[in-house]
This record gives structure tokens, C-alpha cells and sequence, in this order.
């Protein structure tokens, strides 16, 4: 094991198989789980030293067209109390992050076509214009390249799209025949030949997920270099198909989040929501895991209870000052400290 983890922080990556062996014997000697997390964080601090990027979340509709069987805001979800925020309500969240001394905003949502490719370039161009030293990430799923070229064009810096998973069979177990990873793929290659930082990433213990798919996760990220990677683990939805489906664990979402941070040393890689979710210090052992960007909610408190990917989502109930502040304390207990900064990919420039 120590002879693999050397090797892959020396060379940035393994062999399948490797990663398969690294998996499976993951627990077989607690010392060589805690070397990888050590050696993990050690990179993160050279690349990052212990600031902690801040991405306000707003999640401005919890309306999808898509079926996907784990999420819980799936179109066949009759039971989900459907929202869309308003632009003036989006603009107020920025006011808010922006005061809070946030310089990223994330719209995140379901695919919604309410949200035309104009509404999208509107709202981009509305925030852009009042906070021109922010970034803007986009999280709307799957649209045409001439849509993405728009929202780039617009303004926006950044594009969040999971590939979910890198295996076409596991792929088909998680979503319905009319989504395909082909597809996912090509958006993921489109975003990133438009001039976006891209960001992918995948469930830890998403249903029938082996470790192969992991390792072929790991290895299709290698080849798509991308400049975020947004990794969390699955986290059952009771009114879902995978309502029965164990969730993912905490200790297989810090070994992938550290195998990760060993393959790309510079990548902006999040502590997750749904880590803190599993586990109530799981933020903070996930930065400890090689970890360097948290994402506190940004979105009003009386829908923050409607975006509910998966059950026991925390800080559904909070203010956004609380939950920065927050996410502020938790940082500081462990020796990091959050940053008033943009935090773009090293060494990325917009042309
Ligand atoms: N619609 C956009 C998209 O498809 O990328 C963004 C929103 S989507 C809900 C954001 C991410 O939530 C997905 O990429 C997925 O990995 C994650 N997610 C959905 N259901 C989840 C669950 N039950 N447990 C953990 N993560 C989940």
C-alpha cells in the first residue's frame, strides 16, 4: 500500500488496476489511510496553504426535466414542492454574498427550460455588471455548445456538470435511456473548448458503483484535466427509486477526495454539503482529506428546505449569515482560514 501511495504522489497516477488494489485494501491497515490523507493534506498546503475558497451556493430552481433515479428533485418526483427564484431574488442573495465578502456565485439548478438560454444570459450579464471583481459559475446541466458559447459570452467564468460516472453500463443504472454519458461527456468537452473552467466529479457510493468505476472515474478525470472536481458521497432520497440504496461512507468519500488531491495537485476540490451531511465534521475532515473549497448556501431561507437532493440535508433552516459564519468557525477550529477571494484555477486566464 505505502509503496503504491508513494508512487502516486510522485507520479500523479496508477495503473487501474492499482487503484482497484488501493480500494480494496483501503482498510486493511488504518496507518496507510491516515499516511494517504497526510500526504494529501501536505499538498494542499503547498499549492494552497490553509486559505479556504468560498462559493455562495444559490440554488434557484428545484425544477427538472430529467429522471435521474437517485436525485430527489427528479422530474418524476410528485412530492417535491416546486420553486424558481426570481432574478431580483437571485441579485439579492449576490447582495448578501457580497457583503459577506464572497467572490464566486454558484446558480445552481435543476435542468429547468423555464430558464431560457436569454433568462440565463440576462441574469449572468445583471450580476456581472454589479460585481465585475466576482466570478459566476453556472450548474444547469446539460445544453447545446451555442448555449454554453452565450453564457460564457454573457460573462460567466465557470461550469459545474458531474459526469456522474465514466462507465456507459453503470451510467444506464443510475439514469433513464433518453441520458447518456456520451452526451455528458461531449458538454464537459464543449465547456472546456469554449474558454469555462470546468468542473467534474461523481457520487462516492452511488448504487452498483465498483471499484473499477472508481478507478475509471479517477482516470477519466486524468484525461479530461479539469479544473474543479466536485465529489460527494451518494446519500439516499426517500421518494426516489434508490430509496433503499445504501449510502455512500464517509471514509471512502476522504480516501477518494485525497487519492484525488494526489492526481491534481492545484484542482479546486470542494468539502461538500453532502460530506457534512454523513457526518457533522465531515467539512472539516474533508479539507484535512487534501480539501480547500467549501460552498455554504447563499439561497433565501424559505426555500432552502425545497432543494432536497437526497434526505438530511443540513442547513436547511439557517440564514446565509449563519451559515457563513459558520463555515467561518468550523475552519478556523482546524487551523484553516475562509478567504474574501475569487479563487480561480492557478494560472487560468480568460482570453
Ligand atoms: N442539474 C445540474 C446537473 O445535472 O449537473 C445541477 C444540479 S444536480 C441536482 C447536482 C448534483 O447533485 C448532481 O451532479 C449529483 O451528483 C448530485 N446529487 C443528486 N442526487 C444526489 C444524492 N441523492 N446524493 C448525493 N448527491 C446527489
Amino acid at each position: 500500500m505505502r509503496e503504491l501511495i508513494d508512487r502516486l504522489a510522485r507520479q500523479g497516477t496508477l495503473e487501474k488496476e492499482e487503484f482497484v488494489f488501493l480500494l480494496s485494501h483501503r482498510n486493511d491497515d488504518p496507518g496507510d489511510r491516515e499516511y494517504l490523507y497526510s500526504l494529501a493534506r501536505s499538498r494542499s498546503i503547498e499549492n494552497y496553504g490553509h486559505d479556504i475558497y468560498l462559493r455562495g451556493l444559490i440554488e434557484f430552481t428545484n425544477y427538472c426535466r430529467n429522471d435521474c433515479y437517485y436525485c430527489g428533485i427528479r422530474a418524476g418526483n410528485t412530492k417535491a414542492e416546486r420553486y424558481r427564484l426570481t432574478e431580483d431574488q437571485i441579485m439579492d442573495c449576490c447582495d448578501a454574498g457580497y457583503g459577506f465578502g464572497f467572490r464566486t456565485f454558484v446558480l445552481q439548478g435543476g435542468e429547468d427550460p423555464w430558464f431560457t438560454d436569454d433568462k440565463v444570459c440576462h441574469m449572468v450579464s445583471r450580476i456581472k455588471d454589479r460585481y465585475p471583481d466576482c466570478a459566476i459559475t453556472l450548474s444547469l446541466g446539460e445544453r447545446e455548445k451555442d448555449s454554453y458559447q452565450r453564457f460564457y459570452d454573457a460573462g460567466a467564468d465557470r461550469y459545474l456538470l458531474r459526469h456522474e460516472t465514466a462507465d456507459p453500463e453503470h451510467y444506464a443504472r443510475l439514469h433513464p435511456s433518453d441520458l447518456s454519458i456520451e452526451h455528458r461527456k461531449q458538454c464537459l468537452r464543449d465547456l472546456k473548448d469554449i474558454g469555462f473552467q470546468i468542473g467534474a466529479g461523481f457520487m462516492v457510493g452511488s448504487p452498483y458503483q465498483t471499484y473499477e468505476n472508481l478507478a475509471d472515474d479517477f482516470l477519466y478525470l486524468k484525461e479530461l484535466q479539469p479544473h474543479m472536481i466536485g465529489i460527494g458521497p451518494f446519500i439516499h432520497h426517500s421518494d426516489t427509486p434508490f430509496r433503499d440504496c445504501p449510502d455512500g461512507t464517509l471514509e471512502m468519500t476522504l480516501f477518494c477526495l485525497s487519492v484525488l488531491r494526489l492526481m491534481f495537485p492545484k484542482v479546486l476540490l470542494p468539502a461538500t454539503t453532502a460530506l457534512g451531511t454523513i457526518d457533522p465534521l465531515g467539512r472539516e475532515k474533508g479539507v484535512q482529506a487534501g480539501a480547500n473549497v467549501v460552498m455554504p448556501s447563499l439561497s433565501p431561507k424559505g426555500v432552502r428546505g425545497k432543494y432536497l437532493l437526497y434526505d438530511g440535508k443540513i442547513c436547511t433552516g439557517e440564514e446565509a449569515a449563519e451559515c457563513h459564519r459558520c463555515m467561518e468557525m468550523r475552519m478556523e477550529r482546524i487551523g484553516y482560514h475562509t478567504v474574501s477571494a475569487r479563487g480561480d484555477y492557478k494560472g487560468w486566464s480568460r482570453e
